[in-house]
């Protein structure tokens, strides 16, 4: 029988591994409980914080931003270089805490500190290059341009899924811009995010840099809204469920505040007849099962070709069958335990509710390992065959659950790829060029990500990321997403010794 850890053994791991990253195991014990979804059982018990303890976080993090804005952006850039460095030390423990309180097999939990440590570098670069523009003005000796200031607070609530890398997409370019952090963590991985802070706490302390440049606030959903409603946070970025950024999204707009929203997704890949189909189902088989489909990108829809859908479905159903499901945290597993009972059971509904709407369970479902942990729920990735977009297909189930639909001619795929309230991550599968151009082009995926010949989901940091419609539109990470942490300023500068007003404008007294 395949075998799960103890409680007792993950618990000790957990506390020596959050004490090599800097966390003081004693200060920060309390009275809440934390599952490891490996097994199930107690993993440690925290204190939390509540929505009290926001104001004076704020305080702190504005005298932090009084001082911080002054520092040349490059010599910002010197504390996340040695953020940077320091989380490549420390790689292999925050990938252990991630793996024990989330789930994620040891290679995506590596993947996602290696992320970290990318957009550290990313962001030190960055830091030489808040550019603004100059612009030609329309009036004799006179200069016009833009230039970029630090925004403020920045306020970031994030997801159980990414419990580090958001943190880090956030804040490692919120520093360089010159802006302190407040962070709120998901409640199902506080030792994740107080190794995270201990990390960068000791970076700032290599650098001589203001302490209170990170806070982390371990709580629940209230510690999240008393963020949101905060006038002193300049920018609050949540990322997590459509249902928390329809509760947050107006909150932080009726105070005039900056949000930057990172929602779900209902990802599709339009697989044509051109398609190579070794290389599909390999990229489909890693999006839609990887993460035991827990990735805001997880491919959760297939729009295959009438002429290829049955061979596809075949090919995926037969790799289905041979991935392993296990311990995360042992060699050779690829997909490892879903984050809780509601997750295995808001899939098991789904799966009924496909088959009630037409659909056909080709492959995977139901619970595996049940024996050997029976608090823990280790899901078989699920393939449903269905001719139809209907209900359950449009919406997000949090899940590795794949829809597989069939389409006849490109624009009707293109239609289905667009036709949910998601608009995240998106890919096609082809070697017709036109094809792939046309997917790639204002009239195909409606999409934030539009990916040819590779899945939705394992994006890289230099580029924007995010989404459109229920997705939130916000964009975090590389290009220039850096502007949403930034106040802009338009200056005209007059060297002429003359007034000439704008627009041939005539005012003199
Ligand atoms: P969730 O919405 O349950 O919780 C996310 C965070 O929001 C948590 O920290 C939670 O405490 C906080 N929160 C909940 N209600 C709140 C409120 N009313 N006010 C303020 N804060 C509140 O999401 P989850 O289950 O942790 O994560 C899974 C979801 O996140 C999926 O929908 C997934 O697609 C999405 N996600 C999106 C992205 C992205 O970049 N688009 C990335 C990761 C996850």
């Amino acid at each position: 029988m395949r075998q799960i850890p103890s409680g007792s053994a993950l618990h000790r791991l957990a506390l020596d591994t959050a004490t090599r990253c800097g966390v003081d195991v004693g200060a920060v014990a309390g009275d809440v409980m934390t599952v490891s979804p490996v097994n199930g059982e107690r993993l440690v018990d925290v204190g939390w914080s509540d929505g009290a303890a926001v104001d004076d976080a704020v305080t702190r993090a504005q005298a932090a931003f009084v001082q911080w804005r002054r520092v040349p952006a490059p010599a910002r850039g010197a504390l996340v270089k040695r953020l940077g460095e320091l989380l490549a030390v420390h790689k292999d423990d925050l990938a252990t805490l991630i793996s024990l309180e989330v789930g994620k097999i040891t290679s995506e939990a590596r993947g996602e500190v290696q992320e970290m440590i990318d957009i550290c570098d990313f962001a030190v670069g960055l830091s030489r290059q808040l550019y603004g523009r100059t612009m030609p003005s329309e009036r004799p000796g006179h200069r016009l341009m833009e230039t970029w200031h630090p925004l403020g607070v920045v306020g970031v609530i994030s997801a159980f899924n990414f419990p580090a890398a958001v943190w880090s997409w956030n804040t490692a370019v919120a520093l360089v811009c010159g802006d302190p952090v407040i962070w709120k963590p998901s409640e199902l991985a506080p030792l994740t995010a107080l190794a995270s802070h201990a990390i960068l706490t000791q970076a700032i302390a290599d650098c001589g840099a203001p302490a209170d440049l990170t806070q982390v606030l371990v709580g629940g959903a209230d510690v999240g809204e008393a963020l949101v409603d905060h006038a002193g946070v300049a920018l609050l970025s949540a990322t997590g469920s459509t249902r928390m950024g329809r509760a947050v999204g107006p909150r932080v707009a009726d105070r005039f505040g900056r949000s930057l929203l990172e929602l779900g997704g209902n990802n599709a890949a339009v697989v044509s007849p051109t398609a190579d189909l070794d290389l599909t189902t390999r990229g489909v088989v890693f999006s839609a099962a990887g993460t035991a489909g827990q990735r805001c990108t997880t491919m959760r829809r297939v729009i295959a070709h009438r002429s290829v859908v049955d061979e596809l479905t075949d090919r995926l159903s037969s790799a289905y069958a041979r991935l392993p499901i296990g311990n995360p945290l042992e060699d050779g597993t690829l997909v490892g335990p879903l984050i809780h009972r509601a997750a295995y059971e808001g899939m098991e509904r789904a799966v009924e509710q496909a088959v009630d709407e037409g659909g056909k369970l080709v492959a995977g479902g139901g619970r595996d390992l049940e024996e050997a942990a029976p608090d823990a729920f280790y899901a078989r990735p699920a393939i449903v065959r269905i001719d139809r977009q209907t209900d359950v297909v449009a919406r997000e189930t949090f899940a590795p659950l794949l829809y597989v639909l069939p389409y006849d001619d490109f624009e009707e795929a293109v239609a289905l790829n667009n036709a949910v309230p998601q608009g995240l991550s998106s890919s096609v599968f082809t070697s017709d060029q036109a094809e792939a151009e046309k997917f790639l082009s204002a009239e195909g995926s409606d999409c934030g990500i539009v990916n040819v010949n590779i899945g939705t989901s394992g994006a890289e940091i230099g580029g924007a990321f995010g989404g459109e419609k229920e997705t939130g539109g916000g964009r975090e990470s590389g290009s220039d997403a850096w502007r949403a942490y930034m106040r802009r300023a338009t200056n005209t500068v007059n060297y002429s010794g003359e007034l000439p007003l704008a627009q041939g404008v005539s005012f003199t007294v």
